[in-house]
């Protein structure tokens, strides 16, 4: 029996031996492979700072899409072309040089004694159509307002207001400036750059200075009084002299094109007595 007894604890030690290593064992296999795992970790960190290289990149998405300078006026522009974080570099001013040059010269620009080029400034903006699409357009202002025109145009855009199309008046050229703006008031084309001389008169109009802008004619038209009714030239404004109607397009004091002109110190023939120019916007030059 204690021989027996003697064996047995013998072979009972043997196996918590064995159950001590065994244990030993995997703990230490377990310790060996979560260290392996913390180094492929850190092996793995120069992956890391390359997405973070990456990220320094993302901004190329902000640049510009598209150089509206390049882009001819009544061009339509997709809204994925369009990036809308940074609507302001697509209202562009330019000094009157090269093709515009041509294009105006001995047209909607003569020599005179009254303003030279340099007094006048090419806008390239982005507005809404009447389809409710954002399309290019370009206009000749007077130097001194250029900014202001380029935040008009900003905020008109802004306001997703819409205007038919803006194309420079010389598009319209017939040979004579009175009978050119009667044919962009007919394709109802917003225009401001004219050296002409006012409707009906024999003195400078302030389009000759750049410091006027009739917008969408067709809607908003001139109308003069002399007679006690009020009298019109072009039948396409015919439904548009009852400005009382809510059509679309239609200039009033409750409308966001007179709010952003007028905020921006400029007077609306609307508010003449005779004759109303309700497409008219003019400032004062300082
Ligand atoms: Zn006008």
């Amino acid at each position: 029996m204690f021989r027996g007894n003697w064996v047995n604890r013998s072979i009972k030690r043997v196996i918590l031996i064995l159950v001590v290593l065994s244990v030993g064992g995997i703990i230490y296999y377990l310790y060996d492979q979560a260290q392996e795992q913390d180094q492929a970790q850190v092996s793995s960190e120069p992956e890391a700072t390359s997405t973070g290289e990456a990220e320094i990149e993302a901004p190329v998405e902000d640049e510009v899409s598209f150089d509206i300078k390049m882009c001819e006026s009544g061009t339509i522009i997709t809204e994925e072309q369009l990036n809308r974080k940074d609507i302001a570099v697509y209202f562009q001013s330019d000094p009157i040089e090269g093709e515009v040059l041509e294009r105006i010269s001995g047209r909607s620009y003569v020599d005179n004694p009254n303003i030279s080029l340099a007094d006048l400034r090419y806008l390239k903006v982005l507005h809404y159509n009447f389809e409710h699409q954002t399309q290019v357009g370009e206009l000749i202002v007077n130097a001194a307002l250029a900014d202001e025109y380029k935040d008009i145009f900003r905020e008109l855009f802004e306001a997703e207001y819409e205007i038919n199309s803006m194309h420079l008046i010389d598009d319209y050229w017939t040979g004579d400036a009175a009978e050119s703006d009667t044919a962009s008031i007919e394709a109802n084309n917003t225009s401001a750059f004219c050296y002409r001389v006012i409707t009906g008169g024999e003195s400078l109009s302030n389009h000759a200075y750049g410091c006027a802008i009739d917008i969408n004619p067709q809607q908003n038209p001139y109308l003069s009084y002399f007679t006690g009714v009020p009298v019109w030239s072009h039948p396409n404004a015919d439904q548009y002299i009852d400005r009382t109607t809510g059509y679309g397009h239609v200039i009033t004091h409750e409308d966001v094109c007179y709010q952003i002109f007028t905020a921006h110190g400029f007077t609306w023939g609307g508010d003449w007595s005779n004759p109303k120019d309700y497409q008219h916007f003019e400032k004062t030059l300082e």
